[in-house]
């Protein structure tokens, strides 16, 4: 992979020791002494990662299963830390984690998205990290909310932290996709554009879900420029306790590394390109939105198409048609979408659903005959 030596935000912060691009890793969660320090060492020794990260407490959907191993986890941590030298990380979710971790030397924290979501948690935190000077990457909440992201940052900047990055890791989708997190990188590059001094990493691992779908999403953080990676690696991911599907062992993870290629961001030194640009990935990612959005509107049609077909029902149904066509302009118009933008969009696309339609009854007529 190429090396981009000028673009890497975090060596002021940690000095030249950082690798470029800036990347953690290492498990989703510490599960025993042996597998920290081997996942530790194998990522050593490929010789391109910047910081070691471990979950010690972990914010499951449903109890019962594995939460972490706790304060015996970061006494493995720090054993991985002085045998590699490895700068740490942690997620925190509750005052008496800043303690433990500080306890064990952990040299900084990550705030997990279910935390973000929550202000009075944001808060406490920032209560009781007030003092201490460690760096705090936040990850985005669990909703689209780009407030509520900003509003973490800023709680945590007026307790008088210094060293503040965000992490992309994707929002919870409401239907089932490809990716087990929405990446909505319109968001993220909305963020960058509101706060053009924070560091934003990316984490491809809770946004894929899924070990295949890494490399694509690791190349398209750092084709948006983004600052680093966070990607989940375990020496045997099959077996981990959490997250197995999407993790990769450090081998892996090496070979994911030199796979990528790094793009020098075009006119980073010109305002109004580099904004040009983000705005336009901002529509990029959008525009995919709107075809996916689309097609599964068009799954619908054909769903109702068969479901018309077998009760010998009409395809055009005006009076549903007039009452789409009033609700959809009215919404749009709150929305500042003129009446004609949104009835003539609808038109093509109503248009295109009962050719839909009438091809699925003259199928079936042909299968009947
Ligand atoms: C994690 O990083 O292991 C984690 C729990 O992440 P998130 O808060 O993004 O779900
Ligand atoms: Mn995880």
């Amino acid at each position: 992979m190429e090396q981009n030596q000028e673009n890497n935000i975090f060596e002021s912060w940690f000095g030249k020791t950082v690798k470029t691009p800036f990347i953690i890793s290492g498990p989703c969660s510490a599960e025993s002494l042996s597998q920290l320090t081997e996942t530790a060492r194998l990522l050593a020794a490929t010789n391109k990662i910047s910081v070691f990260r471990a979950g010690i407490w972990k914010p499951r959907t449903r109890p019962g299963s594995f939460e972490g191993a706790g304060e015996k986890g970061l006494g493995w941590l720090k054993k991985a830390k002085d045998e590699t030298g490895f700068r740490t990380i942690v997620e925190i979710a509750h005052p008496k984690h800043i303690d433990l971790c500080n306890k064990y030397d952990v040299d900084m924290f990550w705030i997990g998205a279910r935390t973000t979501s929550n202000p009075f948690s944001i808060q406490e935190l920032c209560e009781a990290i007030k003092g201490t000077d460690k760096p705090v990457f936040i990850k985005n909440p669990v909703n689209p909310d780009i407030e509520l992201w900003i509003g973490a940052i800023e709680r945590f900047k007026n307790a008088g932290i210094s060293k503040i990055a965000a992490i992309h890791r994707g929002f919870y989708p409401f239907e089932k996709t490809i990716f087990r997190n929405m990446p909505k990188w319109e968001v993220a590059i909305e963020l960058k554009i509101r706060l053009p001094h924070l560091p934003v990493l990316c984490d491809p691992s809770h946004i894929a879900g899924d070990r295949q779908f890494l490399a694509e999403i690791s190349q398209k953080a750092l084709d948006l420029n983004m600052d680093g990676l966070m990607i989940e690696s375990h020496p045997c991911p099959e077996k981990a306790h959490s997250d197995a599907n999407q993790q990769i062992t450090p081998q892996n993870l090496n070979k994911l590394i030199d796979s990528l290629v790094f793009r020098k961001p075009d006119n980073a030194a010109d305002d109004f390109h580099s904004l040009l640009n983000k705005y336009r990935d901002q529509i990029d990612s959008l525009d995919f939105q709107l075809i996916d959005l689309l097609s599964k509107r068009m799954n619908v049609v054909e769903k109702i198409g068969l479901l018309k077909k077998d009760n010998a029902i009409t395809i055009l149904q005006l009076r549903r048609w007039q009452d789409i066509i009033k609700s959809r302009t009215k919404y749009g118009l709150k929305l500042g979408l003129s009446e004609e933008l949104v009835e003539k969009l609808l038109g093509f696309i109503h248009k295109e659903s009962i050719q839909k339609q009438t091809d699925i009854m003259n199928d079936r007529k042909n299968q009947e005959k």
